[in-house]
């Protein structure tokens, strides 16, 4: 199966070239050719198998040019029991009669974004050896709070590859910020960068279009590639989830065998939610996807109108993993709505560049309607969900999770809407223990991030994850904040 850029169909790739280079020359991203199919059948024998055989299942289809035993290795690696629970990886909790959590956040950094870069590393160094590449991989990741740690725990010394991190200053939880600058291993860097997510996405897509800094790089063997969910290889393995809730509900006996489910998802950049949709798209019962935004509610406003704007004013939220206006991976839903039409998706994307928007065609905006609900939640509405979840449900769930809760709510409110319905939730409460201490328990948050967790081990009864708490005994390691424009000096001299 080769892979197709959404700015120039012309431009056709394998998977692991696919994986090596991140983004397409023209800007555009990758997408496979055609989707595979997975029939009853197929699901009813993933059914059988756990959480690797399943994932090795449906990433076969996408990397053709990987075995399945390489696969399957891969994947064994990257959710063994040291790092994923090892009886489920990821565990479907029911909330109530029709709504279900699936929790992502128990591998090693405790957000979603781990099922991807645990698996990525492995991927990318196999995807070099497969296009004959002996350069260094260079990894640059822009991060809203999750992606950075997630990428430099599945990174860190891996042999071929450096890594380095910008994360917005400020704009990330005290555990977020704390989890990256303690990051041990020889091949890693982290700066912090003036401005919010957008600007230090927009600098590292400035270093990567950089034909005169990519030849400098390339003199002294190294290659640029990014672990943002603009890589494919981030978005793939993240399919696989769904897959495994439905089948979760399906054995639970929640719903039978080719019955449809709800999928909601706290969207950020689009690309879980975008997984979603290529599960339901490979033949998953799904009927409909439930987009759920922040105060950052350009999606809403998308999804309601037909017009993408980001001329707005961006919120520092209690879900920062989600303050994000421009949403990357929504170039890869209109590129398979309008029919593959790469000359449109490339006006639209001008349109973005030059003046901030664009408007869909109502056909466009049909489609997209035909498949997609949004809402939006406040940060009050935020808090107030994850209180009352708490008090009637027992559950515990982080902010970026109540988003979701709270979105769901208001869309089975208003539509009547019964369907069994899986939210996914994005991160362990105890990553943002002061938003979730007030909000569940009505105490002001008093000292430092590891006073906060304790309180809120002692209040819930339950244990924070380990992998936060031993934050406390790491030191800092990287305390510089640079301006955006001063991000591929940076670079520059981490590596020249
Ligand atoms: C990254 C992230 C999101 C947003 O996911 P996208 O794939 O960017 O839409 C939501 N919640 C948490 C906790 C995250 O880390």
């Amino acid at each position: 199966m080769d892979y197709i850029s959404t700015r120039d169909n012309a431009c056709r790739v394998s998977a692991a070239q696919a994986i090596v280079s991140g983004l397409s020359p023209d800007g555009g991203l990758f997408l496979p050719e055609s989707l595979p199919q997975f029939t009853r059948s197929d699901i009813e024998a993933m059914s059988k198998q756990d959480y690797v055989g399943c994932a090795t299942e449906v990433l076969s289809r996408f990397l053709t040019d990987f075995t399945k035993e390489e696969l399957r290795e891969y994947i064994g690696k990257a959710y063994a029991p040291a790092k994923f629970p090892p009886r489920e990886v990821a565990p479907v909790v029911q909330l109530d009669e029709q709504a279900a959590i699936l929790e992502l956040f128990h591998g090693p950094t405790c957000a979603f974004k781990d099922f991807a870069l645990q698996l990525l590393p492995y991927l990318l160094t196999a995807s070099l050896k497969k296009t004959g590449e002996n350069k260094t991989v260079v990894i640059l990741v822009a991060t809203s709070g999750d992606t950075g740690k997630a990428a430099l725990e599945g990174f860190a010394d891996v042999p071929g590859t450096r890594i380095c991190v910008f994360y917005p200053d400020g704009g990330t939880s005290n555990i977020q910020r704390l989890q990256m600058t303690t990051q041990e291993g020889g091949n890693v860097m982290v700066f912090a960068a003036k401005g919010n997510f957008d600007d230090a996405q927009n600098g590292v897509k400035r270093i990567f279009t950089d034909q005169v800094f990519a030849q400098e790089l390339a003199e002294r063997g190294y290659l640029l590639s990014s672990a943002n969910s603009i890589n494919w290889g981030r978005l793939a393995p993240q399919i696989a989830y769904y897959f495994t809730a439905y089948i979760s509900q399906v054995n639970s006996g929640k719903i039978n065998l080719g019955d449809p489910i709800n999928i909601v998802v706290p969207t950020g950049n689009f690309g879980n939610i975008l997984a979603a949709y290529f599960a339901k798209q490979c033949g998953l019962p799904v009927s409909r996807l439930i987009c759920a935004s922040n105060q950052n509610n350009v999606l809403t406003d998308f999804i309601t109108t037909g017009t993408y704007d980001r001329n707005r004013a961006f919120y520092l939220t209690s879900s920062p993993s989600m303050d994000i206006l421009i949403s990357s991976n929504l170039e890869r839903l209109l590129y398979l709505l309008c029919g593959r039409d790469d000359v449109k998706v490339r006006g639209y994307m001008e349109q973005l560049s030059t003046t901030g928007k664009y408007t869909v065609e109502n056909e466009l905006l049909e489609r997209l309607q035909a498949e997609f609900s949004a809402g939006c939640a406040d940060d009050a509405q935020t808090a107030a969900c994850i209180g009352r979840i708490y008090r009637e449900k027992g559950y515990l769930c982080d902010t970026h999770t109540a988003v979701a809760v709270e979105v769901y709510h208001n869309y089975r409110e208003k539509t009547g809407d019964l369907t069994p319905t899986v939210i996914a939730s994005t991160a362990s409460p105890f990553k943002f223990a002061g938003s979730v201490l007030p909000a569940a328990f009505g105490t002001q948050p008093q000292g430092d991030e590891f006073e906060l967790l304790g309180q809120l081990e002692d209040k819930s009864e339950m244990h924070a994850p380990a992998a936060l708490a031993g934050l406390r005994q790491k030191t800092e390691r990287f305390t510089r904040v640079i301006q955006p424009a001063e991000m591929k000096q940076a670079v520059s001299d981490w590596l020249l």
